[in-house]
């Protein structure tokens, strides 16, 4: 098992700022909230991982409700 944080681009839904963010390459499919670095807004990020631990999405939406 790695334990590898992959750095990765997204988009803000809000302000539409470009966000480095680091995705736990270990925890397979995910989805979690991080506050944009810009506009600090609450992006929930959702991640899509193959079983290798290759990133295959990143979506940045809005905070649901
Ligand atoms: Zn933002």
């Amino acid at each position: 098992m790695s334990n590898v944080l992959n750095s990765s681009h997204i988009y803000c839904p809000y302000c539409g700022e470009s966000l480095e963010i680091l995705v736990d390459g270990s925890a397979g499919n995910h989805s979690y909230i991080e506050d944009c670095q810009v506009c600090c807004a609450p992006i929930e990020i959702t991640v899509a991982m193959d079983e290798t631990g290759e990133i295959v999405e990143i979506l940045a939406q809005t905070d649901s409700e």
